[in-house]
C-alpha cells in the first residue's frame, strides 16, 4: 500500500485524511514525532503560502519521504473573506498573531456574532483547503479544494470539527457536521484537494 505522511496534529484533519485515504486504498500516517518538532510559524497571507511553508519545513525531518501539509479555513463573503487564513484563531484578541490558536467553540461564536444581522441569503461562503507536498525541504506541488455553502445561524450536527456545525451544504441538505466520514471525503474541500494529490502522487516516477 502507498503511504503518505501528513504534517498535522489536528485530530479532525487526520480523521478527514484517513477517511479519504480509505476510499482510495492509500495509507496516511502522521509525520513521526511530529509534536516534538519545532513548529513552523503560520504567518503567510494565503493558504498556499502557509501550506508551502509547513510542507517545506516539516519535510526536512524525514529524508526522502513525501510530506503533505494542509492549510485550510472558512471564507465568509459577508465578512470579506474572514476568518480565512486566521480560521484557527479567529476568537483571539489578535488573530493576525500566528501563535494564538483558539478553540472551535469560541471561533464559531465569533462568526455567529459577526453575522448576527446578516440575512440567510447573504451568508454564503466556502471552505478552502490547500495541500502542499514537499520532499527534503523542497516544494513539489500544491493542490486546492473548495466547498461552497451557507453559514447557519445556529450549529447543527455533532460530527467533524471546527466550523463544520455552522456550514450548510445545499447539495445534500446537511451541515458538514451531519456528514459521515465517507460523505465528508466525497464533498469536502479536503477530499477534493486530496483526490488531486493522489492523482499526482500515483504518477510520480518512483511509484
Ligand atoms: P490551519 O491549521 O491553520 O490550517 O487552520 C485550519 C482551521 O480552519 C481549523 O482550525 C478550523 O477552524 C478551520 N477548518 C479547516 N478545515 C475545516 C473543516 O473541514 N471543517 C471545519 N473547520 C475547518
Amino acid at each position: 500500500m502507498r503511504r503518505i505522511l501528513i504534517a498535522t496534529t489536528n485530530p479532525g484533519k487526520l480523521r478527514d485524511f484517513a477517511g479519504a485515504a480509505a476510499r482510495h486504498g492509500v495509507e496516511v500516517a502522521g509525520v513521526p514525532d511530529f509534536s516534538s518538532l519545532p513548529a513552523v510559524v503560520e504567518d503567510g497571507l494565503t493558504f498556499e503560502a502557509n501550506a508551502r511553508k509547513k510542507a517545506e519545513g516539516y519535510s526536512r525531518y524525514t529524508r526522502g519521504e513525501i510530506v503533505v501539509a494542509d492549510d485550510s479555513g472558512l471564507e465568509v463573503d459577508a465578512l470579506h473573506g474572514a476568518p480565512g487564513v486566521h480560521s484557527a484563531r479567529y476568537a483571539a484578541a489578535e488573530p493576525e498573531r500566528a501563535d494564538a490558536n483558539t478553540d472551535d467553540e469560541a471561533n464559531n461564536a465569533r462568526v455567529l456574532r459577526e453575522l448576527k444581522h446578516v440575512p440567510l441569503e447573504k451568508r454564503t461562503g466556502r471552505f478552502v483547503c490547500v495541500l502542499g507536498a514537499a520532499r527534503d525541504g523542497e516544494l513539489l506541488a500544491t493542490f486546492r479544494g473548495e466547498a461552497e455553502g451557507i453559514i447557519l445561524g445556529a450549529p447543527r450536527g455533532t460530527n467533524g470539527f471546527g466550523y463544520d456545525p455552522l456550514f450548510y451544504f445545499p447539495q445534500i441538505h446537511k451541515t458538514f457536521a451531519e456528514l459521515s466520514a465517507e460523505e465528508k471525503s466525497q464533498y469536502s474541500h479536503r477530499g477534493s484537494a486530496f483526490r488531486q494529490l493522489l492523482e499526482w502522487h500515483v504518477r510520480l516516477p518512483e511509484n
